[in-house]
């Protein structure tokens, strides 16, 4: 067995176990059972907010440095937040969002 197939194992094993955790409506991260309002969500509101405090940081982080906060890679366009590839990914999903697509 390779290490990649052990990696892919572990990978799929992980999801089942989140997807298993989630059809019982549990909290992904603290196992903790998900607030009503969060049924549709993977964790719960406590360590939601510990996630997004933690992405917040780090798109600060990047934005200081000029960079892109989606990719973390190219540099952002100048007064933007987001580099031109990630802006124009951004307003794509956007658009099929609002029209109902993919
Ligand atoms: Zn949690
Ligand atoms: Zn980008």
């Amino acid at each position: 067995m390779s290490i990649d197939d052990y990696d892919e194992r572990k990978r799929a094993s992980a999801r089942r176990y989140q997807e298993n955790l989630h059809a019982r409506g549990l909290c992904i991260r603290c196992r903790k059972p998900l607030e009503a309002s969060r049924v549709h969500y993977l964790e719960c509101e406590a360590c939601s907010a510990v996630n997004r405090a933690r992405s917040l940081e780090r798109q600060k982080r990047l934005a200081e440095r000029g960079l892109c906060v989606q990719c973390g890679v190219r540099q952002a366009m100048t007064g933007r937040k987001r580099c031109l590839i990630c802006a124009a990914q951004a307003a794509d999903a956007d658009y099929k969002r609002r029209h109902g697509q993919g």
